[in-house]
């Protein structure tokens, strides 16, 4: 039965070799979301995918619809390989984990346009000489909020009451911040000016990197909150998490 090619840009979040000669990536489109695709005898001659089959490499797919879900790659055209990546082990685990983050959030075939252009302008910005600690930050307080999981920040979770200035705490597994009445003594301590950092930070747009300073407490605070939500909603831990250092 002929299938007519389709075509799709896409990013390649894994690559496995499978049997002697043939690959198969992970991939994740603006359309279709997370798609499996074969390249078969793609180890043999690199001649139809050329340089395309390497992880954060993003490229326009043509594809046909192979047995099951698997897409049948039949040539891909590079859009941009993001060598600079590789030279570096920190940049390179950290986008390792983005795309991991991404692979374990979204179901298959999910389409998600505004998660697609937050990972590849993280890449970006990781492959540009960004700077880690804002670039870890802003790529998981912006994919929580844009999967729905963001906690309450600026006002407490169970009494609603909003905060002016006094001293918080945060839970993300109770909702988020907490006044100190609410809070008893389990949650985290945090400043009122970090919560109110990361909301601020969530008015710009999701793909815009440039342009971010953040105070050495902001990060370390933050970066307990982002762990705590993330923990509270991922499936698993995040296996390349181990080759990130948060400070
Ligand atoms: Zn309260």
């Amino acid at each position: 039965m002929a299938h007519c090619p389709q075509r799709c840009e896409a990013i390649v979040l894994r690559h496995t070799n499978y049997g002697e000669a043939d690959i198969i990536l992970t991939l994740f489109t603006a359309e279709f979301g997370l798609q499996k695709g074969f390249a078969r005898a793609a180890r043999k001659s690199r001649k139809r995918f050329g340089a395309v089959l390497d992880p954060f490499t993003q490229a326009v797919f043509q594809w046909t619809s192979g047995r099951g879900d698997l897409w049948l790659l039949q040539e891909a055209d590079l859009v941009n390989s993001r060598i600079g990546l590789r030279s570096d082990f920190q940049r390179l685990a950290l986008a390792s984990y983005g795309s991991e983050l991404v692979t374990l959030l979204l179901e298959d075939e999910e389409p998600h346009l505004t998660i697609y252009e937050l990972l590849f302008s993280f890449l970006d910005y990781l492959e540009q000489g960004g700077q880690l600690k804002i670039a870890r930050l802003l790529f998981e307080l912006r994919l929580i909020y844009l999967l729905g999981y963001m906690p309450h920040l600026l006002h407490c979770s169970e009494c609603l009451k909003i905060f002016s200035e006094e001293s918080i705490r945060f839970d993300s597994v109770r909702g988020g911040s907490l006044c100190l009445d609410c809070a008893g003594s389990m949650a985290l301590d945090v400043e009122l000016g970090t919560v109110g950092t990361l909301a601020r930070s969530l008015k710009v747009v999701h793909h815009r990197f440039n342009g971010f300073q953040f105070g050495e407490k902001t990060i370390r605070e933050a970066g307990l909150i982002l762990d705590q939500v993330l923990h509270q909603v991922l499936p698993r831990e995040p296996k390349s998490r181990q080759f990130l250092t948060r400070e």
